[in-house]
């Protein structure tokens, strides 16, 4: 890995050679989050905007030189990334731009963004020999661990909050992953997921305390101005958790700044849930998110339920670096979102991942978006991920769905009795 430079503390600034360290800067325990800096002049001779015009490869790993993963290191079958990019401009119109695109992560191989990060903890826990890898998560990432685990036979054991929805936690076991519900939140998921790792010497995936879960991350933003012709939107709107996302979004575009490929990065714009909004309260606040004490976290949208976002470092910095916003929207305005984006886009989206679209309208309300800017929303996960949270969304707006006899009679009769009345004819 001679592109791999360096790995900087973004607590203290100092630098690590990668081989040195396994996750977090010693000086600074788990919250010595690292960032992994690239020899780009070196990159730039083996991977260009034209090497990846010919690639046939459409998954995450046509970007595999500014990935930190050897050239030969084997990569895992199912097909992480390659998501595709919807225009949508019906939802465009809805709030006043001309230009909107929908990323539909809902389409990776376990149905939400996390797949990204989890190929690149799977590809190097091989690459280490790891016995086991392991990971805390709301559902999401677990899943994506537990799926691409699976496809190579590869031990795993999960950590999830007793609490989280059904079908995320259906889908580990589905996958055969060693499934541990701990009855408590997230972040007491995570903590006990950090010892267990230290105690039985685990490989470890956890979010912001593994370096490198960012750099999987960060090829949304590869693949989004790759779609636009290497033409980088004005405007990114995502869903914001622990901030691992947005700053591995953050990540790509800087990579392909330094890389000469795009002229400028987007305005990121991190969506929080009301209920859970530790960074848009220190960024409303003007706080410093390594001493603010955690907040309550509680909200429908559970993948971006964190009380300490674990990532808040990078999240902070995507948002102030890139003259971006964090916004807040309520429970009730990400339920909204879901049918809006589905009947706006065809893509139905998990709570966590509508509350991008909801946070969308809202700075659009607020003029932070103009009609003329180039605007991405990132809908993070499946809306068959969270099918609860879906039937509350659509039973609160309507219509609802007519119940008849099996003959044409009682459809005439159904459809004359409801406020809409029957479908046009041709
Ligand atoms: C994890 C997740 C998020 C938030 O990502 P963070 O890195 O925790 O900020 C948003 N949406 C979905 C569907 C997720 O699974
Ligand atoms: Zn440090």
């Amino acid at each position: 890995m001679d592109h791999v430079l360096h790995l900087t503390c973004l607590v203290c600034g100092r630098t690590h050679a990668p081989e040195a360290l396994a996750y977090v800067c010693p000086d600074h325990g788990n919250e010595g989050i690292l960032d992994v800096a690239y020899d780009y002049d070196l990159i730039g001779t083996r991977i260009s905007r034209a090497t990846l015009a010919r690639s046939p490869d459409p998954t995450i790993w046509r970007y595999k030189p500014l990935l930190p993963v050897e050239a030969y290191a084997p990569v895992p079958p199912l097909t992480v990334g390659g998501t595709p990019l919807y225009a949508a401009p019906r939802l465009a119109a809805d709030i006043g731009l001309r230009h909107l695109w929908v990323k539909d992560e809902g389409r990776e191989p376990s149905a939400s963004f996390k797949d990204r990060a989890s190929a690149i903890a799977l590809v190097r826990a091989q690459a280490q020999g790891a016995a086991v890898i392991t990971t805390a998560s709301t559902g999401n990432a677990a899943a994506a661990l537990a799926g691409l685990c699976a496809s190579v036979g590869q031990e795993n054991v999960i950590f999830v909050p007793a609490a989280a929805p059904p079908a995320k936690v259906a889908q580990l076991l589905a996958y055969g992953s060693r499934v541990v519900l701990v009855q408590g939140s997230y972040d007491q998921a995570f903590e006990l997921c950090l010892e267990a790792a230290a105690e039985y010497g685990w490989y470890n995936r956890n979010t912001a305390f593994n370096p490198y879960m960012t750099e999987g991350k960060k090829t949304a933003s590869y693949e989004i101005c790759e779609q636009l012709g290497w033409n980088a939107p004005d405007a990114v709107f995502v869903g914001v958790g622990d901030g691992c996302i947005i700053g591995g979004l953050h990540k790509g575009f800087r990579d392909l700044l330094a890389l000469g490929w795009i002229d400028h990065i987007p305005r990121l714009y991190g969506v929080q849930a009301l209920g859970s909004s530790f960074l848009l309260q220190a960024w409303e606040n003007n706080e410093d998110v390594l001493t603010k004490a955690p907040t309550p976290a509680d909200t429908i949208a559970d993948s971006i339920s964190a009380g300490l976002p674990r990532d808040r470092i990078k999240a902070m910095a995507a948002v102030r670096d890139t003259g971006g916003a964090y916004l807040g929207v309520s429970d009730d305005e990400i339920l909204a979102a879901i049918p809006a984006l589905a009947r706006g886009s065809g893509v139905f989206a998990e709570p966590a991942a509508a509350a991008a679209w909801a946070g969308c309208i809202k700075a659009a309300e607020r003029a932070l978006v103009s009609g003329a800017e180039r605007v991405v929303v990132v809908s993070t996960g499946s809306g068959l991920k969270d099918v609860a949270s879906a039937r509350k969304a659509v039973a609160a707006i309507g219509p609802e769905p007519l119940t008849i006899a099996p003959d044409m009679d009682s459809l005439r009769t159904a459809f004359a009795a409801s406020p809409s009345g029957a479908p046009a004819a041709r």
